[in-house]
């Protein structure tokens, strides 16, 4: 038996490399690598798709969040409410503009942060949310814009694992003052390289984070008007981009369609599914299970499926982190105790659903007997 990968980026090039090739050729046989033509296409594209004004495409998720914050004057005295279950490159940005990060816990059903709990950790040096939609399932963004609206704070969605998802007919990313996006190459919609777009219905907040993109140049180029950074989007990674961004609807489809399967196969008695939303993308398909690592250490060694744990040490519980853990968190940390994600990706998953689901089954049995 072949080992069953959690991710393999490369299966889907393979797949799209008709679509992708010329493009990468066309890029090698140009005259501009950096902000060219592929990037300032990607850029229109992908706000028309979202159903937003401004996308400004930088260099990482990571980037795109510290830019966002900058652009939004976020700094020192400033409290960021947001969760400890994601990735670094969520948080670690409030720590470079000197903001104070204010962990929430998650709603333990939807993964999120947690709408009354975030309420309640509301003070007066609160600036901001940055709500992260995990695994692709999207926050309830209507409800939160009203409690940051009340408040007078400012949002940055987390878009990183949510390309496409939806929120009543409305995109992530088209509900907060800006929000951001990861193009790592494992994600909905990944290039071959690092990536990441900040993107924004505000004017002011899209000319801010083009000029910090690019050394403060704002009206001439090599003319630093403020402090910036460099951190382009290059076109080698927008022409990967603007070759898949128009099957992201189909691909997240067949995302939605293998966790229908998952759903279908596995039996929510004796392992916790995520949750459903008609707007969710899969991005992660996580299950729950109360021995984790050992079903995960099985399904490895008997049955060659190899998943993965997101997040395993929540950011609360790392040393850099650990300072702004100011209240319990018990959620979050049972979900990093005991969530495991499946094979989801479709190159990956697709035939070998139900062999994962009986396997899934198989040793979550073993793992309580
Ligand atoms: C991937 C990811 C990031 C960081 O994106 P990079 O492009 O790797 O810097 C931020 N937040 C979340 C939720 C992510 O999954």
């Amino acid at each position: 038996m072949v080992l069953i990968p959690q991710a393999a980026p490369a299966l889907r090039f393979a797949r799209f490399r008709e679509a992708i090739e010329p493009r990468i050729l066309g890029v090698l046989g140009g005259s501009q690598y950096i902000l060219g033509a592929e990037v300032a296409r990607f850029e229109k594209d992908f706000a028309a798709y979202l159903g937003v004004r401004h996308c400004i495409g930088v260099n990482s998720g990571t980037d795109a969040m510290m830019l966002a914050l900058r652009a939004l004057d976020l700094g020192a005295g400033d409290e960021v409410l947001t969760v400890s279950l994601t990735a670094a490159g969520t948080v670690m940005p409030v720590l470079h503009v000197n903001a104070t990060p204010q962990f929430v816990d998650v709603d333990p059903r939807t993964r999120c942060i947690d709408l009354d709990l975030l309420e309640a950790a509301i003070t007066s040096r609160s600036r901001a949310i940055l709500p992260v939609h995990l695994h692709g399932f999207p926050v309830d963004m209507p409800r939160l814009i009203e409690i940051a609206h009340r408040h007078g704070l400012a949002v940055i969605e987390d878009c990183a694992q949510a390309h496409g998802a939806r929120v009543g007919g409305r995109f992530a990313g088209a509900f907060g003052d800006a929000a951001i996006f990861s193009f790592y190459p494992t994600k909905n919609l990944g290039c071959i390289g690092d990536g990441g777009a900040v993107v924004t219905n505000d004017d002011r907040v899209a000319e801010r984070v083009r000029a910090l993109r690019e050394l403060g140049w704002q009206d001439r180029r090599r003319i630093s008007s403020g402090l910036g950074y460099n951190s382009r989007l290059d076109e080698l990674q927008a022409a990967v981009l603007n070759a898949l961004l128009p099957h992201l609807d189909d691909y997240n489809r067949e995302r939605v369609a293998i966790a229908d399967e998952y759903r279908r196969l596995l039996d929510p008695a004796s392992l916790e599914l995520p949750p459903t939303h008609r707007g969710a993308v899969y991005h992660q398909f996580a299950v729950t299970a109360p021995m984790r690592d050992l079903l995960r250490s099985e399904l490895r060694s008997r049955a060659d499926i190899d998943t993965a744990v997101h997040y395993e040490i929540p950011l609360h519980r790392q040393p850099l982190f650990a300072p702004f853990a100011s209240r319990p968190l018990p959620a979050t940390e049972r979900l990093a105790e005991t969530m495991l994600s499946l094979p989801i990706q479709p190159e990956v998953a697709n035939g070998k659903i139900s062999y994962v689901a009986e396997a899934v089954a198989k040793a979550s049995r073993q793992c309580r007997a």
